[in-house]
């Protein structure tokens, strides 16, 4: 998706030998030890809460942030790392001020006075500025400067420029992230807008996150929007935002966006309870022309809208909540656990809105690709870090999910897709979670069957694939396909 340097697994395996955890006062890892990013993430404790508390002036992109971790230590530690990309000014823990360097791309390394022992509560404190868009990590910024602002909506990076964290999914916290902006601009994030007052000029809001969150989905956007409030039919309060400055985009942004309340309640009778309180999108006036599920602020790229509405990507982004947000993934690789279900919505919103039967999609997604096509060497349970978020991982990732359908049956199939985001409700899990769980509900074996659609180059024989009959384009595919630089940042 970006350019992007991946460390390789021999300089990987030699940071992690020389950055041993576990020993009395140890040096934490500098890395969660992911196959596909060594480096994002760090070793020897837990985050269980961030309040930032920022000011940002969009004039100049300059950001001033006061982060406040609250974490658990896993390792006794004598030095720790946070993630981050701006400049540090100070650095508490537990109130007393500590060392610290900035080291790597986007290293923070923090020596507190004393060391820390195993499983003690920890509290860091961090004050930083800096010009976000300037600043670069593997020669790039995920920090999208605006005319009026700048956003923070990135996938896998985007913690590095706006606040400093323990950069992997697999270390979710709870978030307040209160913002000061000049008065007449407005500043999103995700969650519940708790607060907003005016003194002097500045205006502050005050978003609060009450359910634990990964790093990269947490947003932030400053701009001058239209906010929107609603409640769903069900009883979810909505929040929608809106550039004032979409020009031609604006009607249909917001008759797509606008859908997110309905959208959620009809997504509910699928895959369960919403997850979180809150539920919401908003269309800052970026360039590029993705979208992300950001936790229960979707983040929509207006070129998405450039050619109409399209309410396949806003179901894609909300099934996210449940496949991805609420039930995140443990590994990078992971990613068909979000991908392949979050296309797989689209095909069900097609089935619904009677525009193609998810089976009709699967058909025309298999007989549209040659056996010799390189789409069939993506494999969606393990496509490495180049080919995270290939087309690939998206189609081949919902045909393993129809394969799986015709494999247990219907009843079994959509107990499955209700009872996983249940199962691992507000946690992590793995794609060999998800195998056992299904087998458990379905009291079938299907380990050849995600071998063969997940984790095997080639096109698999028309035995495996959904039945083939004379195939034609579904009235949504156009829709859907439009919605397949989802995460192409550029
Ligand atoms: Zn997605």
């Amino acid at each position: 998706m970006r350019k992007r340097l991946t460390v390789s697994a021999a300089l990987a395996a030699a940071l992690l030998l020389t950055n041993p955890a576990g020993a009395a006062g140890a040096v934490g890892a500098s890395g969660a030890g992911d196959v596909y990013y060594p480096q994002y993430g760090n070793g020897g404790y837990d985050v269980s809460h961030y309040d930032l508390r920022l000011k940002y002036q969009p004039a100049t992109d300059q950001l001033e942030g006061t982060a406040t971790l609250l974490a658990t230590t896993t390792a006794a530690l004598s030095r720790f790392n946070l993630d981050f990309a701006l400049t540090v000014q100070d650095v508490q823990v537990n109130g007393r001020k500590a060392r610290f360097a900035a080291t790597g791309e986007h290293e923070l390394e923090i020596t507190p006075v004393a060391s820390l022992g195993k499983g003690e509560r920890v509290t860091v404190v961090v004050r930083y500025s800096g010009v976000p868009s300037t600043v670069t990590a593997y020669g790039f910024t995920a920090w999208q400067r605006t005319p009026d602002g700048g956003v923070a909506a990135g996938e896998p990076e985007s913690a590095w420029w706006w606040f400093p964290s323990n950069d992997h999914p697999s270390d979710k916290a709870t978030f307040d992230v209160s913002v000061q902006v000049p008065d007449g601009t407005q500043a999103i994030s995700n969650g519940a807008l708790v607060s907003q007052s005016s003194r002097l000029g500045w205006t502050r809001y005050s978003w609060r996150q009450t359910k634990p969150q990964a790093t990269y989905l947490a947003t932030l956007a400053v701009g001058r929007f239209e906010i929107d409030s609603s409640v769903t039919e069900s009883g979810i309060p909505v929040t929608t935002a809106y550039s004032r400055d979409l020009g031609e985009n604006a009607g249909a942004a917001r008759a797509s966006v606008g859908r997110t309340g309905e959208l959620t309640d009809w997504l509910s009778t699928l895959l369960g309870p919403y997850p979180f309180a809150t539920v919401g999108g908003y269309v800052p006036n970026t360039r590029p022309g993705y979208a992300l599920e950001t936790q229960s602020q979707v983040y929509y790229s207006p070129r998405i809208f450039s050619s109409g509405s399209n309410t396949s990507v806003v179901v894609h982004e909300l099934a996210h909540q449940w496949y991805g947000d609420s039930v995140s993934l443990e590994r990078w690789s992971d990613i068909w656990l979000n991908e392949g279900f979050a296309r797989y919505a689209q095909w069900l919103w097609s089935e619904h809105e009677n525009e193609g039967t998810a089976q009709e999609l699967a058909d025309w997604v298999y007989s549209s690709k040659p056996a010799d096509d390189p789409f069939w060497t993506v494999l969606p349970g393990d496509p490495g870090p180049d080919n995270q978020f290939h087309a690939a991982v998206y189609d081949r990732g919902a045909l393993a999910v129809q394969a799986l359908r015709n494999a247990i049956g219907d009843e079994a199939f959509f107990t499955v897709l209700r009872g996983w985001p249940a199962e691992h409700r507000y946690g992590n899990a793995t794609v060999a979670d998800f195998r056992r769980y299904a087998e458990q509900v379905s009291g079938k074996p299907l380990g050849d069957l995600l071998q063969t659609w997940l984790y095997t180059a080639g096109k698999p024989a028309a035995g495996t694939a959904p039945a083939l009959k004379a195939v034609t384009e579904p009235k949504s595919w156009q829709q859907i396909k439009a919605t397949d630089t989802l995460h192409d940042a550029h």
